[in-house]
């Protein structure tokens, strides 16, 4: 878990609040027992339904690049949309930075098998459905923050209107990390250089 946090720090994440998060949830809770082992290696790992865990370091960026520049060290950050549940892992991270966690996963297994262990670790803050993420989850919205943990041929507009004015995007779009600010109804993108993914389906 040390050298996880090392490696994810080395690589130039400098949010402590994401540092803190990632020390206080256990990678290994949310990777399928035969890669236990390998829980706090710097790669993502298969979990099932041709998904992985994404990188811890990918993860943490994300994260970062989301919370970054909101006021105040110690302040939660509203409520966040994420898409891609996928194991949970990143869900139980956003769980400690936001207020409230809106998760939406498509392959119902998966979402199962999050929230369970959310539950596990006593999040009271998550909720996870099954579904297309494209779709956003308009019941809860607007957000102050959407995360997309699958790459987008194109910004799904459904997420867009679902943003609240001021609040942010982090989004992988053709290999490019991208982050995006609502200003007056329309988005300003920033590039934050090229990340892997699986595609967003
Ligand atoms: N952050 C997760 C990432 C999992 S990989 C983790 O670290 O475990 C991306 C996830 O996005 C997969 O679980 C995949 O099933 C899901 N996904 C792909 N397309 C989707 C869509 N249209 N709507 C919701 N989830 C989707």
């Amino acid at each position: 878990m040390k050298r996880m946090l090392d490696t994810v720090r080395e690589y130039g994440v400098r949010d402590e609040r994401v540092l803190a998060a990632m020390a206080e949830v256990d990678r290994r809770s949310f990777v399928p027992e035969e890669y236990g082992h390998l829980a706090y290696e710097d790669r993502p790992l298969p979990i099932g339904y041709g998904q992985t865990i994404s990188q811890p370091y990918t993860v943490a960026r994300m994260c970062e690049l989301l919370i970054q520049k909101s006021k105040g060290k110690s302040q939660k950050y509203g409520r966040v949309l994420e898409i891609g549940t996928g194991s949970g892992y990143q869900t139980a991270l956003l769980a400690k930075l936001f207020d409230k966690v809106y998760s939406v996963e498509v392959v119902p297994e998966l979402a199962r098998r999050a929230e369970f262990e959310i539950r596990n670790l006593k999040f009271e803050n998550v909720k996870i459905k099954v579904g297309d993420g494209k779709e956003g989850w308009p019941r809860y919205a607007p957000y102050d923050g959407i995360i997309v943990a699958a790459m987008a041929d194109e910004v799904p507009s459904e997420l867009v209107n679902q943003l609240i004015s001021g609040g942010r995007i982090v989004i992988p779009v053709k290999g490019e990390m991208m982050r995006g600010e609502k200003r007056d109804g329309k988005i300003i993108w920033e590039k934050l250089g090229s990340f892997s993914f699986v595609p967003l389906v």
